[in-house]
Parts: C-alpha cells; sequence; structure tokens
C-alpha cells in the first residue's frame, strides 16, 4: 500500500514569486506546482495531502506561536499519516526544526524540514529536488525524529544551524555528523538515528516565555548585560567564547551575572564556536562564570538551547528542574 505523507507549507522562498518589492510568498502556488509533479506518480512516492497555512510567512516573521501551531497540526494528523514534511523558510529553519523535537514527546514517525534557496517557479532551482528527496525519505525509512533535509544532506533538526546566505548546501550539523548523504543513494546511518520511542505521541505546549540570546563582544558594558537580564527575562543563551569563557576581569560584568541568577534567571553558556562543546572549567575566565550561576550549554548549538529553555519554561518547572533538564540529552540535542 502506498504511503501517506502530510506536506505543511508555512511560506518561505520556496513557494514564492517575484513582485516589485522582491520574492513573497504566493498564495496556492505551491501546492498547484507540487500535485501536478509527474514524479509523484512513481512507486517510490506517497500519497501526499498538502495544507497550506494562511497567512503564508517569510519565515523571518515566524514566532513561537507558529512553532506550537506546526506540532499541533501534527498532532492532529499524526494517526492518518506515515510522516510529516514541512515546508519552510530558510532563515529561521534551524530554530523551528530545534523547537519541534520538544514539543513533539514520543515521536515515532519522520517530521521533515526543507525550503529552497531558489523559489521553484525559477527555471533553475533547488526546490523541486529537495521537495523529492524530502518525500522519498518520509515515505521509505523508518526515522522516528524531527529531521532537516536540504541539499545532500539529512540532519537531525536539534542539530542544525544555518550556515550558508546562498549555497544550495544551506545548513549544517556541526556537532553530530549527518543522520543521511543524499547522492546517488539515500544512505541512512541507522547508528545516529534516535531509537523508536517507547511511548505515544504526546504534543507538550509551548508557551510564550521571556526568553533570549546575548553574544558577548570584547568590551561588551556590563551595563548592557544587566540591562537585558532586567524582567521580565526568565532565561538568556550567553554566547560565550571559545570553550564558554567571559570578561571576568570585568567585576561589573559577572555581578550582573550574579545578580540575575540570584533572582532565578536561567543563563545558560553557549559557545560561539561554531563546533565543539562548552567546558566551564578549563579557564579561570570560564570557572569565573559558573561561580556566578551561570550553567554550561556543552556542545548544544544556541538555536537548540534557545527553543529547549522554551520548552522548559513552558512545563512551569521549578527553576532547578530546568537547569538540571538544560545540561541533559532530552531529544539527541546534546552529546552526554
Ligand atoms: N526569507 C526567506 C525565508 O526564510 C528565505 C528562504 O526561504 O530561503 O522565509
Amino acid at each position: 500500500m502506498k504511503k501517506r505523507v502530510y506536506i505543511i507549507y508555512t511560506g518561505g522562498t520556496i513557494g514564492m514569486q517575484p513582485t516589485s518589492e522582491g520574492y513573497a510568498p504566493a498564495p496556492g502556488y505551491l501546492a498547484e506546482q507540487i500535485l501536478s509533479m509527474p514524479e509523484l506518480k512513481s512507486d517510490l512516492m506517497p500519497d501526499v495531502e498538502i495544507h497550506e497555512y494562511d497567512p503564508l510567512l517569510d519565515s523571518a516573521n515566524m514566532t513561537p506561536d507558529d512553532w506550537y501551531k506546526i506540532a499541533r497540526d501534527i498532532g492532529e494528523h499524526y494517526d492518518n499519516y506515515d510522516g510529516f514534511i514541512i515546508l519552510h523558510g530558510t532563515d529561521t529553519m534551524a530554530y523551528t526544526a530545534s523547537a519541534l523535537p520538544f514539543m513533539l514527546e514520543g515521536l515515532g514517525k519522520p517530521v521533515i524540514l526543507t525550503g529552497s534557496q531558489i523559489p521553484l517557479c525559477e527555471v533553475r532551482n533547488d526546490a523541486r529536488a529537495n521537495i523529492i528527496t524530502a518525500l522519498t525519505v518520509a515515505a521509505n525509512f523508518n526515522i522516528p525524529e524531527v529531521c532537516l533535509c536540504f541539499g545532500n544532506q539529512l540532519l537531525r533538526g536539534c542539530r542544525s544551524v544555518k550556515v550558508s546566505t546562498d549555497g544550495l548546501d544551506a545548513f549544517a550539523s556541526p556537532n553530530l555528523p549527518p543522520l543521511g548523504d543524499i547522492g546517488v543513494e539515500i544512505r541512512i546511518h541507522k547508528n545516529l538515528v534516535l531509537p523508536a520511542p517507547q511511548s505515544k505521541l504526546q504534543v507538550q505546549e509551548l508557551k510564550q516565555v521571556n526568553v533570549g540570546a546575548l553574544p558577548l563582544w570584547p568590551g561588551i558594558p556590563a551595563q548592557v548585560v544587566r540591562n537585558f537580564l532586567q524582567p521580565p527575562l526568565q532565561g538568556l543563551i550567553l554566547r560565550a567564547y571559545g570553550v564558554g569563557n567571559g570578561p571576568t576581569n570585568n567585576a561589573d560584568f559577572l555581578a550582573a551575572l550574579e545578580e540575575a541568577t540570584a533572582r532565578d534567571v536561567v543563563i545558560v553558556d553557549c559557545t560561539q564556536c561554531l563546533r565543539g562543546s562548552v567546558h566551564l572549567g578549563d579557564y579561570a575566565t570560564g570557572s569565573a562564570l559558573a561561580r556566578a550561576g551561570v550553567i554550561s550549554g556543552f556542545d548544544m548549538t544556541a538555536e537548540a538551547a534557545l527553543a529547549k529553555l522554551s520548552y522548559l519554561f513552558s512545563q512551569n518547572l521549578p527553576v532547578d528542574e530546568i537547569k538540571r533538564l538544560m545540561q541533559m540529552n532530552l531529544r539527541g540535542e546534546l552529546t552526554t
């Protein structure tokens, strides 16, 4: 029997058309184009249903409410389909791909995000191949994970980052090898894929919480940090240097962090480096941050750490439990 795949089109370049102000989403266009693709007649292709969101969004306009809307949509259609594809703008695709795994607890089917750098309406485009590849993976492989499929790679969603504004291999997962290589054949690295879940899918709520991210830069004024940490901020991803270091000769900077952690603001240290992990004990400039109450984000991407913090605050957990879970691997987002 043919597999069934549910496609959600949220917006993004993939289905845009040129306007006088540049590319903009074009309602109805993408669904019509996909349904008329001759490739869909192949036995390797699933039956598809396409749900186009209204309004279609450039992903620069997406918010956590949109992430939760997608998660609920998957939850509502979960039993009737074998896999799910989310067509999404590339700008914030890594954020959505990082947030969905936390909301989709007990996910046992593939959920694949894809999009394109060139719209399907252009003669030369990467949209067609990305759609066909995502459909092939969703229908033919047993991957109980949220993935991001783009160019020649299948990546774990909560490990992905956008690394190129204009390359057709626009994404990477710097701290985890790809789950699959898309070449002449599609090779899935089963040893890297998460095991099937023990429990049924439960869509976890994502609320509007007050979290943010702040990069350090040489000379950052302590007052900027203090202002950033003011209520209602509940949690901060601090993008620190190297293995998680900061300007600890600046006593006022440390005091700003300490005042905030004493008020139960959760501060998570993630590195500005693309690759590698935070080790707060390696340098005195990291140990001092830990003493100020900052916790390690280990090798999580800032996107994943931000999404995880939003999810944990949405669960109304005690702050100590949020800190404990931030430092544990919940969905394959962190190497232990
Ligand atoms: N601005 C677009 C978006 O993220 C870019 C893209 O889709 O590639 O929606």
